[in-house]
């Protein structure tokens, strides 16, 4: 579909859905509703989803199963505890573009970018710094500096800031090789977020990736606002390792657990250091439990823990709808209806909003973040309370995401309207 045939009418957001093949997924999710049981325009699926109804029977299957066989759940439950992970790694390998080998769903985000970088941040006095880019969320600047001040390096001295131009909100990838240019010598590790929290802008990891390689540093990928929302075509693409979180498009729960990639490069390299635990190590000898460490070769290696099944039994039931939808499908509706919401921004009369998410879809995922001309946080309010639950940024931006899996084209409508009304 292009511009040219999106209609601002409400009878057009109704046929969009009419025809949509997703739009049946809606109804597998619970929508959150005001006290009248009206249902809110949800548009903040980019910070927690919505619970699949599935997810309640498939957290309550492992209490029946625990409840019944206790210890022995490890191997009698219907899904037995022990290789519960094993059940996850299909789905999610293919909704970020791996091999089931190179993924894992293991701990949370933050702390799989940490043994991500215990295992590939390995600087010396020459090459120690760390790229990230300027708006990187903060969990992960903290991650990286505390990193370098781990290794005895002066974090300020050490981390470098892919930064926007002057005036400008993106950051433009010329300017990164201008760093990689000017200190590539010093760089040892590439850390970027697929998809920006902030601008909604997607970097292109392909060339991100290369680019880096070129200068010998480690490439690593944040996915947090990237899993389930873009296709990131991990293994292609080729970097070294990737992390993200599952509560965010993935809808698997407050504080669920994360995922994390390692490239397959990298599956049998036993030079490689990592912090290591019980669950990263042979499965066949794991309980003899008077080995040498022998790492599973592939993602599962850096596994540490055995895992919470209850958040795993959340992610199952979410993966299952993925699956079903197929990411492919996904994320072509996502293309559309984000490029119905811009449609339907650009109509609003005068220069009042500002989209600053990039313009070409193959350079975002569903959310696109607004400024609102001479707007604060009251305007934001008022959108809460006219039952639209988007996203608030300090100084000034709304970040509104579409989840193509549950919401419809008449989410976007009403949305729009709504905020029309309130300006
Ligand atoms: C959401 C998000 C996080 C959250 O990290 P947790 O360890 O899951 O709490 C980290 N980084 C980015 C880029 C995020 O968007």
């Amino acid at each position: 579909m292009t511009t040219a045939t999106y209609e601002n009418t409400l009878a057009f957001a109704k046929e969009q859905d009419q025809n949509d093949p997703l739009h049946k997924f809606r109804k597998e999710f619970h929508i959150p509703t005001d006290k009248n049981g009206k249902e809110h325009v949800y548009l903040c699926g980019n910070s927690l989803g919505l619970q699949p109804k599935n997810t309640q029977k498939y957290i309550q299957e492992e209490l029946n199963d625990w409840s019944k066989f206790g210890v022995e759940g490890h191997t009698e439950a219907k899904h037995p505890w022990m290789p519960y992970h094993e059940f996850l790694t299909e789905k999610m390998a293919k909704i970020v573009g791996a091999k089931p080998s190179e993924v894992v769903m293991m701990n949370t985000l933050t702390t799989n970018l940490h043994l991500m970088m215990v295992s590939f941040y390995r600087p010396t006095s020459k090459k120690y710094k760390i790229v990230i880019e300027s708006d990187a969320f903060p969990s992960d600047k903290y991650a990286v500096e505390s990193q370098l001040d781990f290794h005895g390096f002066d974090k300020k001295e050490g981390l470098i800031l892919w930064k926007p131009r002057k005036g400008e909100e993106l950051c433009r990838f010329e300017d990164l090789e201008k760093i990689m240019e000017e200190h590539g010598d010093e760089i040892a590790l590439l850390l970027i977020g697929s998809t920006n929290y902030y601008t909604g802008q997607s970097f292109p990891i392909k060339k991100i990736t290369e680019l880096g390689h070129q200068h010998n540093a480690k490439v690593g990928i944040d996915l947090a606002h990237g899993a389930g929302n873009i296709q990131p075509n991990l293994h292609e693409n080729g970097p070294d390792f990737a992390v993200w979180c599952s509560y965010k498009y993935l809808n698997s729960g407050p504080g669920s657990l994360g995922g994390c990639f390692v490239h397959e490069r990298h599956a049998n390299d036993s030079n490689l250091k990592r912090f290591a635990g019980w669950w990263g190590h042979n499965k066949q000898t794991r309980f003899n439990m008077r080995q040498e460490f022998d790492p599973i070769p592939g993602a599962e290696g850096w596994q540490l823990s055995n895992p919470p099944i209850l958040s795993m039994a959340a992610i199952r039931a979410s993966l299952d709808l993925f699956d079903e939808a197929g990411f492919d499908n996904i994320r072509k509706k996502s293309v559309e209806l984000t490029g119905y919401l811009e449609f339907l921004l650009q109509e609003i009369e005068g220069d009042q909003i500002e989209i600053i998410t990039p313009r070409n879809p193959e350079e975002r995922g569903c959310q696109l973040s607004i400024k609102v001309k001479n707007a604060n946080k009251e305007l934001f309010n008022k959108l809460m309370n006219a039952g639209v639950i988007a996203d608030w940024r300090e100084p000034n931006v709304i970040r509104i995401a579409p989840a193509p899996i549950y919401n419809s084209y008449e989410d976007v409508y009403n949305m729009v309207s709504i905020l029309k009304e309130l300006l």
